[in-house]
């Protein structure tokens, strides 16, 4: 199936380039469960080429970025978006430069991004460290060099394009959006999408982790702390765009705890739906909300942000490697035994 860009080249106001794609986009959206009268979406992000939303950007952002005639990206990270500018960049033929926090990004992803063949470096201290660092080297090497983050307009417009497949999807916008915020350039991006489809906007819900929630507190945090480190940041980028966003539409900010975020990754889990910590805090907000009987009826839509298969350490606090030595003679009164205790 085509791209984004081709599918939704007319809304997006691209030059007239060749798109790097890698397929990206048309995610499952599935129905959950109905709580009373609310029906809960889930659209799964984690289906995306790399693993996570990311994607839907970076097919914008690097084909703008090769049109102009940069020889190489640039980004900073919490893993996704370099996994994901490390495997556009490649498709492109362009070079990749990916700054992380040292020590704070998973395996998984920086392996995704070493695979993709980015130059993956390390910075003392966190993700809002990188990103001034980043947005510092890119200014001084425009003539080559592009930003790939969030803060890149194209990113944001590429984003766009979950509301309008949202929106397609239910024949109209949901009633609620719940997402999870970090940067914050997510769900400022889900706003415009829904604004400019003009079939009227959902009440945003913006969920952060609890020690990595400046959105809710009103100030940045020096050193954010969760176990989502998707959205381990003090700093958001997009804070005053995802402001803005939230009060247009009359959402809110809300927190969750890991223990929280961790219930929810292990809940979705069991019902066969993997993903990881950052997009468990989605539904770890859904069921809290719900809890307060503060959602709305109707459709709820989720945006589970990426795959579970990024960060195969946090299931391990709620879960288990052990698997059970069987002779081959004795499976099959194992598989009784545990059918009768079910
Ligand atoms: C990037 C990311 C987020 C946060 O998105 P922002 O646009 O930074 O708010 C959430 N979940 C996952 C999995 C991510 O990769």
């Amino acid at each position: 199936m085509s791209g984004l860009i081709e599918r939704y080249r007319q809304w997006l106001d691209l030059p007239d380039l060749a798109p790097v794609t890698l397929g990206e986009g048309h995610t499952p959206f599935i129905l959950w469960d109905t709580w009373q009268g609310t029906r809960v979406w889930l659209k799964l992000e984690g289906c995306n080429p790399t693993g996570s939303f990311k994607d839907r950007g970076m097919t914008v952002a690097v084909s703008v970025a090769r049109h102009a005639g940069a020889r190489a990206v640039i980004c900073a990270s919490t893993g996704n978006t370099a996994a994901s500018a490390a495997a556009y960049a490649g498709r492109a033929g362009l070079m990749a430069f990916v700054v992380v926090p040292k020590g704070q990004i998973s395996v998984q992803k920086m392996l995704q991004a070493a695979a993709h063949g980015a130059q993956v470096l390390e910075v003392e201290g966190n993700f809002d460290v990188a990103l001034d660092v980043v947005r510092h080297t890119a200014d001084e090497h425009s003539e080559w060099l592009a930003l790939v983050n969030s803060v890149n307009p194209w990113r944001l417009r590429g984003q766009e394009t979950g509301a309008y497949e949202i929106v397609q999807a239910l024949a109209g916008p949901p009633a609620a959006l719940i997402l999870p915020v970090g940067n914050a350039g997510n769900i400022s991006a889900y706003f415009h999408g829904f604004r400019r489809v003009g079939r009227g906007i959902p009440r945003l819900f913006g969920i952060q982790a609890l020690g990595a929630d400046p959105m809710v507190q009103g100030a940045f945090i020096a050193k954010p702390q969760t176990v989502a480190s998707a959205i381990r940041i003090g700093r958001p980028a997009s804070a005053e765009l995802a402001r803005e966003a939230v009060a247009a539409s009359d959402g809110f900010f809300t927190a969750v705890d890991d223990a929280a975020i961790l219930a929810a990754q292990a809940q979705l889990a069991q019902g066969g739906v993997f993903v990881e910590p950052a997009s468990a805090a989605a539904y770890a907000g859904a069921l809290k909300l719900r809890a307060e009987q503060r959602l709305p009826a109707g459709d709820v839509a989720l945006v589970l942000t990426g795959s579970g298969l990024k960060d195969t350490d946090t299931p391990l606090r709620w879960t288990s490697l052990n698997p059970v030595l069987t002779r081959p003679d004795s499976i099959s009164a194992t598989i009784l035994n545990a059918l009768q205790h079910a």
